[in-house]
């Protein structure tokens, strides 16, 4: 008998009931009990529906109420000391200001979730960090709540080596293993407080393995776990996101009762596990993908799997079936998405939909095939019908990039040339200003757009509405004395969603929600098919938008790894293809606002960064691809059309031969934060192009003082020459308002021109 499980449902509702309760509160709107009472309620819900989908485990401890780590740390009483808790109760109130920062105190740091679009609060350590289990902590209740409910319960927990790991290191510690022993007695007391209550099963996510660890953190996990497993519930511990196969021997040594493996974005890793497989050990296999929407082909799974599990009996090592990783990067219900196309709905499974698939495949491996004879019937018809359905599978589309030529992937003459040619075509001043994008999203612009969407302005109306938008930015931009100017970017809503909507092959739903941080959700579009442009974009905004001024009009678009970091990606073809058919479908985009008169374009590549695999022995091959599919759409232009690209902040540094290999002519990057900081590594490479760097901050509606900027311009001109210096903000403005803006872009102008004067 297999066991069916999961690691994780996504917390926020199918009607981001917890986004709602939490902003609600954070209003003031409700007090802490009703917050509580709705937080509960979720948990409940999500339990019954994995009960009822028939798993033999329901899954305590994905709950939180802003972020599993940010959780984790305060079931251990780790939060930061600056944040007011006193070492015994870390309240709400606390963890909300960790999470949030208050008039006092700077948030904590987020990053990004290995290489997912989830975002965790970035642990701090220090020779002080204490880990202390809170009595009567979250976690504790919600067992015993599920335990209440009559749920079977395992409970799922972050591991102590990867919250380590996931920290920083702020003082007084030469590593963050300096601290290990001190966590792992926290961790011993939590697991036996959990065996106390009868917790039979706890999985330890220690998703850290998958990365390039050192010797020194993979050594750790032995002794660790010696200690952790002597006296608590029985341990699986649960790997994610990549293959472990190179820690094969590691797993089998390591004293716990599991393992589970991702075996849909690491296949080929079940084999170099499965060789010595200790006698009885779970083996959990992650078979439902939990990273995708797309629903499962359960046939092929079944014959994958029917000899391993043969296998495995040999060993008496029980299998475990599972998505992947934790559901909390998918939407909750396909079900409730009533207005998508039938066709595209029987493709797609979500979180509800993949617990029934989990279950499936348990029953079919266990011989009971009929039971679940309708649930294949319906994924066999989905994959035949997407295997043969002429809305994925556009021959013009494929055949075009069979024919692409290296050529076509290159500009006309290298930078140095082409910089003369755009040199005397546009006569800037040095230090050239301009602005990364989009202005201010006012009420008005959003009421528009959604007037428009549900059909209650016509579209010359809404056309109109947009162009007078447009008509003010510019002249704005006119009055504030900028160089180069934008339009505004009022007729988007999301720099993804506006693309795919245009595009064919991408898909929208309605209430796709995922969590991205805290209450913020995201809902990605998702790419079903091949992608192409059946008609202009951009083209109509922004040559109005040039029409209205003589200074040069930056074109604005989103580039092609960034349309497909930011959705779902189908996956019956390698990502790479994909992107490489977004940067076709951009490149005609590119080549007809240059035919309209556009003669600077910029391709934001925001997620650029946040593409690369999570192993090194990949960077290359992405890389590669990524840039590839860059200039596959920008080298269409001639030498006197400037292509820019934007990437917001990111870690460049060990990536800066292939930024360079994008060869746009500027590019815009978000320094102001780090204090110019990352233009060290660009001036150390002797990065050949013009860059941006961000001057002042867009995230606060503080207005920058021009001697601030000025300061800041000074750094960079240490770092790199004059001719290569553009002043811009950090990122584009539409989450700030119109008086700051005016403000702090009339000091960045002025900056820039003191700064001219004085050379
Ligand atoms: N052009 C976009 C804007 O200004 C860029 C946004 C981004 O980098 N995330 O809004
Ligand atoms: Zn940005």
């Amino acid at each position: 008998m297999s066991i069916a499980h999961i690691l994780g449902f996504p917390r926020i509702g199918a009607q981001r009931e917890l986004k709602f309760a939490q902003e609600a509160f954070w209003r003031g709107e409700i007090n802490e009990a009703t917050l509580r009472d709705v937080g509960s309620d979720l948990r409940a819900r999500h339990w019954a529906l994995q009960q009822e989908a028939g798993l033999d485990f329901v899954t305590v401890g994905d709950f939180a109420w802003y972020d599993q780590v940010l959780s984790t740390l305060s079931l251990f009483g780790a939060l930061p000391s600056r944040y007011g808790f006193d070492g015994q109760h870390t309240s709400l109130e606390n963890y909300f200001t960790a999470a949030r920062g208050n008039t006092q105190h700077v948030a904590m740091e987020m990053t990004k979730w290995f290489d997912t679009n989830y975002h965790y609060l970035v642990p701090e350590w220090t020779a002080d960090t204490e880990f202390q289990l809170q009595k009567n902590n979250a976690l504790l209740e919600e067992v015993r709540q599920a335990q209440q409910l009559g749920h079977r319960v395992k409970v799922s927990l972050l591991g102590p080596l990867s919250l380590l790991y996931l920290g920083k290191v702020k003082s007084g510690l030469n590593s963050s293993l300096d601290l290990l022993h001190k966590i792992l007695r926290a961790y011993q007391n939590l697991l036996s407080a959990l065996q106390e209550i009868g917790v039979e099963w706890v999985q330890i996510d220690e998703p850290i393995l998958v990365v390039d660890l050192s010797p020194e953190w993979l050594r750790a996990f032995e002794p660790s776990y010696q200690l952790l497993s002597a006296k608590a519930p029985k341990l699986l511990l649960t790997t994610y996101f990549d293959a472990v196969a190179e820690h094969a021997d590691l797993l089998h040594r390591l004293p716990v009762d599991g393992v589970h493996i991702d075996v849909v974005r690491a296949p080929q890793q079940l084999e170099a596990l499965l060789k010595d497989w200790p006698q009885g050990r779970v083996l959990s296999l992650g078979v439902i993908d939990g990273r995708n929407i797309w629903r499962a082909d359960l046939s092929t799974l079944l014959q994958r799997y029917l000899p391993v599990q043969v296998q495995l009996q040999d060993k008496r090592a029980p299998l475990w079936l599972a998505a992947s990783c934790s559901l909390l990067h998918v939407p909750v219900d396909l079900d409730v998405e009533n207005k998508l196309d039938p066709e595209l709905r029987s493709w797609l499974a979500f979180a509800v939909q993949k617990l029934t698939e989990i279950v499936s495949l348990k029953h079919a491996l266990d011989g009971r095939l009929e039971t679940v004879q309708a649930q294949f019937t319906l994924a066999d018809a989905a994959l035949q019908s997407r295997r043969v359905s002429k809305r994925i599978h556009i021959d013009a589309v494929q055949k075009r990039l069979t024919q692409v030529q290296p050529r076509d992937a290159e500009r006309k003459s290298p930078f140095a040339q082409r910089i003369i040619a755009q040199q005397q075509r546009f006569d800037l001043p040095l230090f050239p200003t301009t602005t990364v994008g989009s202005f201010p999203q006012t009420a008005t612009i959003r009421q528009a757009r959604a007037a428009y969407k549900r059909g209650g302005l016509k579209h010359l109306e809404y056309l109109e509405a947009m162009r007078a938008e447009i008509a003010h930015v510019v002249a704005a931009q006119e009055k504030i004395g900028l160089d180069v100017l934008v339009h505004g970017e009022a007729e988007r809503n999301d720099m993804v969603e506006y693309f795919g909507e245009q595009l064919w092959g991408y898909g929208f739903t309605q209430f796709g929600w995922v969590q991205s941080y805290g209450s913020r959700c995201v809902k990605p579009p998702f790419i079903y098919g091949d992608v192409c442009r059946p008609e202009a974009m951009t083209v109509t905004w922004s040559a109005y938008a040039q029409s209205l001024t003589q200074k040069p009009m930056k074109g604005m678009l989103t580039g092609p790894i960034t349309m497909l970091q930011w959705s779902f990606v189908r996956d019956d073809q390698p990502r790479s293809t994909t992107a490489l058919q977004i940067a076709l479908a951009l490149r005609d985009e590119v080549a007809d606002l240059e035919k309209a008169g556009i003669g600077m374009i910029q391709i934001d590549e925001p997620a650029f960064r946040e593409g690369l695999p999570l192993k090194q022995k990949d960077w290359t091959a992405y890389l590669e691809n990524a840039v590839r599919a860059f200039k596959l759409c920008s080298a269409v232009v001639s030498d006197e059309t400037q292509i820019h690209t934007h990437m917001c902040y990111a870690e460049f540094n060990d990536i800066l031969p292939w930024i360079a290999a994008m060869d746009a002519d500027v590019i815009s990057i978000e320094t102001s934060r780090s204090a110019m900081e990352l233009l060290e590594g660009f001036s150390d490479f002797a990065y050949p192009n013009h860059i941006g760097p961000g001057v002042y901050d867009i995230h606060s509606p503080r207005v920058a003082k021009m001697s601030e900027m000025q300061t800041l311009l000074q750094k960079a001109r240490q770092l790199l020459p004059d001719q290569s210096i553009w002043v811009n903000p950090d990122c584009g403005l539409k989450t700030r308002a119109w008086p700051e803006t005016m403000a702090a872009l009339e000091h960045m102008v002025q900056a820039a021109k003191l700064l001219r004067a004085s050379c």
